[in-house]
């Protein structure tokens, strides 16, 4: 599969790497929001997070706290998690991966245009949703 991620965690192309396990591996965005934006990614491929069976899942979640743990102690407490999923949301690359941005302060990023959640709106996403 011609997958950079997936070439990627093979090692046959480099990354600047900062954690590996058995189904994950973690290493530096090369364009960075922040000082230390990494990406979490598991070896195998999936396009999405729903696609991960659940106990895989939740083993990846477990190497995902180590990778915060070590951003944490060595950059940051503050930080964002971020996982775009789709190409409207913004996924360009298809093999699934979590953004961690490590925040210092003074950032001018994720300056997110809100509105004013109506009753009306609630009603009609929550018939959706339920
Ligand atoms: P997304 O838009 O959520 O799919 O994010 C893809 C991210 O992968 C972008 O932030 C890119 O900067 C990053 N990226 C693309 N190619 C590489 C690469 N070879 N090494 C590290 N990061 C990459
Ligand atoms: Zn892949």
């Amino acid at each position: 599969m011609n997958c950079i991620f997936c070439k990627i965690a093979k090692k046959e192309i480099k990354s600047y790497l900062i954690y590996e396990d058995d189904i994950s591996i973690a290493f530096l965005d090369i364009n960075p929001l922040s000082r230390g934006h990494i990406l979490f990614v598991p070896k195998k491929h999936y396009k999405t997070l729903s696609e991960i069976p659940d106990g895989e899942l939740a083993e990846l979640m477990k190497s995902l706290k180590r990778v915060l743990n070590i951003v944490e102690e060595k950059l940051s407490k503050n930080y964002n998690i971020i996982n775009n999923c789709g190409k409207i949301a913004g996924q360009e690359i298809e093999h699934v991966h979590i953004h961690i941005v490590p925040r210092y302060g003074g950032e001018e990023i994720f300056l997110w245009k809100t509105h004013k959640l109506t009753e009306e709106e609630a009603e009609d996403i929550l018939k959706r949703l339920k």
